[in-house]
């Protein structure tokens, strides 16, 4: 298995977000990182670093998920919004186009509200070389199994699953799993992404909605509960062409592994009429039971019961790091799902 990291990565290090109205110290930085490196150690692997943070092949495959105006805002906002008279350091949106909005706004506020859908995504000087390193990390996984490598990891921080075509959200910039789906479907006509993280995928849900080529299925919480909130349900199947392609199995809050395992079952069952010829794993591990984000309740073993599952699929795979944040067990929970799949 080739695992990638790039350490451009932490120039992505939001100090706070907005958490029940208040400023809270973000789950979501470089000691993710840390933390997830100890675990693919403990795995007996290594990191290799991706040769390349900025290509045109990675804007060009980029430029397939989101479209060119949030490109241009995620690479382009910090400076603008500087310019401010008496402009905050980080990008925070202040106003959104809740229920509707007629037009894009050329002013830098508007544009935050537009594109910045929470509060969880505020972004700072170096953030977007940071977002494009964790998307080039992805990259490099997904080309490894494209070179013939059957599995590959990418630990990609800031996370990407809620990420959407036009939007960031839940942590997320770019949609690291989708692009990963990208590069695979340059050589495979039919691709899965399987999303295993506590939260509903939905960024990646809204980017391949329309499409039948790219197969989408999640397992996370009833949303009615819990984050992403508005999307996410049983009843969102696709639409046209995807219509049958989108598989959503919402889970009680709370739930625990053998439900999990369950719902897993039924999701790869689902999968069984696709037929897809490689995978991408949106690889979230905070479903754990102590993870700060407390929606689920798997033990570490959880993990590693999902890992030996997905590798009996046998096809082509990239494993892309979702959510999971700062707990004593998240690198062993890394190791758990690691262990699974290199023995399944
Ligand atoms: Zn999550």
């Amino acid at each position: 298995m080739k695992l990638f990291y790039h350490p451009d990565q932490e120039r992505h290090a939001p100090g706070t977000f907005l958490l029940r109205g208040r400023p809270a110290p973000s789950p979501e930085g470089p000691v993710r990182a840390e933390l997830l490196s100890q675990g693919v150690v403990a795995s007996g692997f290594s990191l290799s670093e991706p040769d390349v943070v900025d290509s045109p092949l990675l804007r060009s495959r980029l430029a397939k998920v989101h479209t060119h105006r949030y490109l241009e805002f995620l690479e382009t906002i910090h400076g603008r919004w500087r310019e401010l008279p008496g402009a905050a350091e980080l990008v925070s949106p202040n106003v959104h186009p809740t229920g509707g909005g007629h037009h894009y706004p050329r002013h830098p506020v508007g544009q935050a509200g537009w594109h910045l859908h929470d509060m969880a995504c505020p972004i700072g000087a170096e953030s977007f070389r940071g977002i494009l390193a964790s998307a080039a990390t992805a990259q490099a996984a997904a080309e490894a199994v494209l070179g013939g490598h059957g599995t590959a990891y990418a630990l990609c921080r800031p996370p990407g699953h809620h990420a959407g075509p036009d939007r960031a959200g839940g942590f997320c910039f770019l949609n690291n799993s989708a692009l990963a789906a990208t590069v695979l479907r340059e050589y495979f006509a039919r691709v899965a992404i399987i999303d295993v993280d506590l939260h509903h995928g939905n960024g990646t849900q809204d980017i391949f909605y329309y499409r039948g080529d790219v197969w989408t299925g999640s397992l996370h919480v009833d949303p009615g509960d819990f984050y992403p909130f508005f999307w996410g349900g049983a009843g969102e199947e696709g639409m046209g062409e995807g219509l049958g392609t989108n598989v959503n199995l919402p889970l009680p809050l709370g739930s625990d592994g053998a439900a999990f395992h369950g719902a897993l079952d039924e999701l790869l069952e689902r999968l069984d009429d696709f037929s897809p010829q490689a995978v991408v794993v949106a690889l979230g591990l905070d479903a754990h039971r102590d993870d700060p984000l407390a929606g689920m309740a798997l033990e570490t073993s959880d993990f590693t019961v999902i890992g030996r599952r997905l590798a009996r699929l046998s096809l082509p795979t990239v494993l892309v790091q979702e959510g999971g944040y700062p707990t004593e067990h998240l690198g062993a929970n890394l190791t758990a799902f690691m262990d699974g799949f290199t023995a399944g």
